[in-house]
């Protein structure tokens, strides 16, 4: 029978379907995408770091995978008494690398889990930390306590990064020893899935996205129609409850079925063949706008062990701005950015350019306008001296979003959803499908992979301009959107 892994036993734990297919029809799971690999590649980067919050030691192993070699290196590192980092061990069909081994009195060995979240979750590392334990001490090693070391919220970089502040360790034996008891007849229970010839027959629920969302994902979810009962706005649970009743298009929802306003425009447009537009609501959003109308979009990074001062773990760090402005009605947009050039801390430059670039006086729209004026907040803290301009900038700014997530537009080709993405093309304009970079997360991951890694120059140059034309369209679509808005109530 196979062993099982921390990893396959918490997908175990999620879906036994999810770890049937692991075992029996690998190749069927996708690998992970871009955006996955990337957390992947942070956690690793914060577990070399963890390691330095227990100096001295050795990587075990280093570089070999094959299980068996890995268990006898550990065998053989044991004895020297140092801190061991990526240890492994089985026992009872488990298998289990451990993140660092602490030597601590007499010949007892303190457990450390190194996690990349700042705070600790119960339902995902108790469990993790249990079956580790399992595997340890019934491997012959005995553990004196464990720990989660996950990322301190609170920690701000100044200057080289200290592992001891930018950790937290926390005393988790007494939840895990309490969870160790029912880890044997939990890995028995996978393996008989594993073995099994068929699959089982899970239906799918709210376990598909929780606590991850499961790689097999849109393979399970494949049967549901496009204008399912899924894309209910804030649904919540009501989708499970309705596909239970074998309801799965929002169209076939009954009249008398219990929905919020937003949900009833969403089953009501989609049965009318035509768009929800409150136009008395639009137009009193639209004639808020003053004229020069700067349309505003900022692109970030945010990395789990911060790059330069003063920044939390995690902060977004604007990087790129794309600016259209429309001087007076019907003009054409012109347009400025801003792009990072050097490895530096962007912020400087940024506020200095933006600063420069917009209008003293007029509208200033964004679409979800918190995330703009917290990095603002955000900048002002290092760059005190933009306080004032921010204090008169704040009352010129309006969120594009808000008549979409009122549902004050509405097209059945959203489905549910009021981010651009979703309301542009349905409001007629141009999609992302033609650019390279589609979406903030890419730009962030390209961003970073071109400034900080070794990329030849010409790639570079490359993904700039793919960076310049992905957040160009963020505030052309915007004034396209206000324009159709506009035709729309006249
Ligand atoms: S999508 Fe849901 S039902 Fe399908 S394998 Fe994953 S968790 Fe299980």
């Amino acid at each position: 029978m196979p062993g099982l892994s921390k990893s396959t036993f918490l997908m175990g734990r999620q879906c036994s379907k999810l770890l049937w297919f692991r075992y029996n029809a690998k190749d069927q799971i996708p690998a992970p995408d871009e955006a996955k690999q990337a957390v992947f590649d942070q956690g690793t980067e914060v577990g070399e770091l963890a390691q330095q919050l227990f100096p001295g030691g050795m990587v075990v192993a280093l570089g070999i995978i094959n299980p068996q070699e890995v268990i006898a290196q550990t065998q053989a590192a044991i004895s020297k008494r140092v801190p061991l980092y990526e240890a492994a061990f089985s026992h009872h069909g488990g298998y289990a690398r451990a993140d660092i081994l602490v030597p601590v009195a007499g010949d007892a060995w303190d457990l450390v889990e190194v996690k990349s979240t700042t705070s600790l979750k119960e339902d995902v590392h108790l469990p993790d930390i249990a079956f580790q334990t399992f595997v340890l001490t019934g491997a012959g090693i005995k553990l004196r306590k464990c720990f989660l070391a996950h990322i301190n919220n609170e920690f701000v970089r100044q200057g080289p990064v200290d592992p001891q502040k930018f950790f937290t360790l926390e005393d988790v034996t007494e939840p895990v020893s309490a969870m160790t008891g029912d880890i044997p007849d939990q890995i028995e229970a996978m393996q008989h899935v594993i073995g099994a010839k068929a699959q089982p027959d899970v239906q799918i629920g709210p376990h598909c996205d929780s606590p991850y969302t499961c790689a097999l994902h849109d393979r399970c979810w494949s049967f549901l129609p496009e204008a399912s009962v899924f894309t209910l706005y804030r649904g919540g649970q009501k989708g499970f409850s309705l596909l239970q009743r074998g309801i799965q298009k929002l169209a076939d929802i009954p009249a008398d079925e219990p929905l919020t306003d937003i949900q009833a425009i969403q089953r009501d447009v989609l049965l009318a063949g035509h768009p929800h537009i409150d136009r008395p609501a639009l137009a009193a959003f639209l004639s808020q706008l003053e004229y020069p109308v700067s349309f505003l979009d900022f692109e970030t990074i945010g990395t789990a062990i911060p790059l330069f001062n003063g920044v939390r773990p995690y902060q977004q760090v604007p990087f790129q701005y794309s600016l259209h402005i429309v001087r007076k009605a019907g003009a054409e947009p012109e347009h400025h950015s801003f792009l990072a050039e050097s490895t530096a801390d962007p912020r400087p430059e940024f506020m200095r350019h933006l600063r420069g670039s917009l209008p003293a006086t007029g509208s200033v729209v964004t679409y979800n306008a918190s995330f703009e004026t917290s990095r603002l907040d955000e900048c002002c803290e290092l760059l005190p001296e933009y306080q004032p301009w921010l204090k008169k900038l704040k009352p010129r700014i309006v969120d594009l979003l808000l008549p979409f997530r009122g549902f004050r537009y509405y097209h059945p080709d959203q489905h549910g959803s009021a981010s651009m993405k979703a309301v542009l093309p349905a409001l007629g304009g141009g999609g992302y499908e033609h650019l390279t970079i589609q979406e903030g997360g890419a730009a962030s991951r390209e961003f970073l992979r071109v400034t900080y890694g070794k990329v030849p120059e010409a790639e570079r140059q490359q993904v700039r301009q793919d960076l310049e034309a992905y957040c160009g369209l963020d505030t052309l679509g915007m004034v396209q959107i206000v324009d159709k808005l506009n035709r729309l109530i006249a």
